[in-house]
């Protein structure tokens, strides 16, 4: 676990919540990118070290779908960076962590990815993210 990566935030539509935060931050959105596995538009905002990640969902069996029904809008998952995520998804899963993924998937923003179950996490729901060389 080298820092936070990013933040990510569910929204119900990037067309109001993008420009909400860019006001927020004082910054533009540098990226957007769907990630069709997911089920999810993506935009990305970086102040600093700092990048948060809104996230809205593109169909209704998107898991950003069901979170936005049952929880509403807001804090969606916490991004570590790791330098290798097959052996940091190895080390947590004996520690006893629940992983989402057997296998590092193609995330957003050019990284590969993990979740890891938010039961598992005192309701956190973390990803692994690992830069894709
Ligand atoms: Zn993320």
């Amino acid at each position: 676990m080298i820092r936070v990566e990013h933040i990510g935030i569910a929204v119900k539509d990037l067309e109001t919540a993008v420009p909400l935060f860019e006001k927020l931050l004082n910054t533009s959105c540098y990226k957007t990118e769907t990630v069709e596995s997911e089920g999810v538009n993506t935009a990305f905002f970086q102040n600093g070290e700092t990048k948060l990640e809104l996230l809205e969902a593109t169909k209704e069996e998107s898991p950003i779908a069901k979170f936005v029904d049952k929880k509403g809008e807001g804090m969606h998952h916490i991004a570590f960076e790791v330098a290798d995520i097959e052996s940091e998804m190895k080390r947590l899963s004996s520690e006893g962590f629940i992983l989402l993924n057997d296998k590092p998937k193609q995330g957003a923003d050019n990284k590969l990815v993990c979740f890891l179950h938010p039961k598992g996490t005192r309701g956190v729901l973390i990803e692994l993210c690992q830069e894709r060389k």
